[in-house]
C-alpha cells in the first residue's frame, strides 16, 4: 500500500463516521465499534470498494448489507449494555452482528440462508470475534434454547412483530424491528417487555427484505 492510499483510507473513514453523525448515530460507543469494524470484509467481490459509502450493497443469496447508518441507528435504538445477550435475526453479511459484538456480551445470529451463516461465521472467526454464534435457522421462531434475551433484533421486516421472538424478550427487555409489508413503507419499531406488559414506539420509516418462513434452498 503507497502513502496515498494510507491516507485516502483514513480519509474515507472519517467521511464514513461523519455520513454517520449527519444521519443521526451520535452514541459514542456505537461510533467506535462502527470505527473498529471495517466493513470492506463483509462485502465481496464487486462492491468492495464501496464499502464506505452510506448505501445498502447486494450479497449473496439475493440478500442485501444493511445501509452504515440504519446499522448505527437500529443499534442505537437497542440501548446495548456490556452484560447483554442479544438476538439477531437475519444475519445476512454478518456486518450487524459485529457491531453487536462490540457492545454486548452475547450475540446469537440466525439467518434462513446455510451460506451466508458459513460466510459470516468464517469472517467472525477471522477478525477473532468469539462472542458470536451463528445459526441457520427461521428466525421468526427465535433461538428457544438460548433464550431469553436482553435485546432482539430483527433485520428483516415482518408484518408484526413475531409472537415467538415478544415471548423471548426478558422482563426489561429491549426488541427492535422493522414493521410493515415488504416494498411499501416499513417502520422500525422498539418493542420494551415492562413489568406491566409491551410498550410499542414508533422510531422512523425504513426499508428492508422481507422475513421469510421456512429454510433457504441452499440451507
Ligand atoms: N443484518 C444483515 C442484513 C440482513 S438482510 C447484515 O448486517 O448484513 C436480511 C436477512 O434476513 C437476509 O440474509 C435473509 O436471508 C434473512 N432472513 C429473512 N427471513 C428470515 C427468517 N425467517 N429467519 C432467518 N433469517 C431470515
Amino acid at each position: 500500500m503507497t502513502g496515498n492510499d494510507a491516507s485516502s483510507d483514513a480519509e474515507r473513514k472519517m467521511q464514513f463516521l461523519f455520513a454517520l453523525r449527519s444521519k443521526g448515530v451520535t452514541d459514542t460507543s456505537v461510533l467506535t465499534a462502527m470505527e473498529r469494524i471495517d466493513r470492506a470484509p463483509f462485502i465481496r467481490g464487486y462492491f468492495a470498494d464501496r464499502a464506505y459509502e452510506d448505501m445498502p450493497l447486494p450479497i449473496a443469496c439475493g440478500q442485501t448489507i444493511s445501509q452504515p447508518s440504519v446499522v448505527g441507528l437500529m443499534t442505537q435504538a437497542l440501548r446495548l449494555s456490556p452484560r447483554d445477550k442479544v438476538l439477531e435475526v437475519g444475519t445476512g453479511s454478518g456486518y450487524q452482528a459485529a457491531i453487536l459484538s462490540q457492545l454486548a456480551r452475547r450475540v446469537y445470529t440466525v439467518d434462513r440462508h446455510k451460506r451466508l451463516v458459513r460466510e459470516a461465521g468464517a469472517i467472525f472467526r477471522q477478525l477473532d470475534l468469539t462472542n458470536i454464534t451463528a445459526v441457520t435457522a427461521d428466525g421468526s421462531f427465535g433461538l428457544p434454547d438460548q433464550a431469553p434475551f436482553d435485546r432482539i433484533l430483527v433485520t428483516a421486516a415482518a408484518e408484526d412483530p413475531p409472537g415467538p421472538l415478544l415471548a423471548q424478550l426478558k422482563i426489561g427487555g429491549i426488541m427492535v424491528v422493522p414493521v410493515g409489508q415488504s416494498d411499501t413503507v416499513q417502520s422500525l419499531i422498539r418493542v420494551t417487555r415492562g413489568e406491566g406488559g409491551l410498550d410499542y414506539e414508533e422510531l422512523r420509516p425504513v426499508r428492508f427484505v422481507p422475513l421469510v418462513e421456512g429454510l433457504g434452498r441452499d440451507g
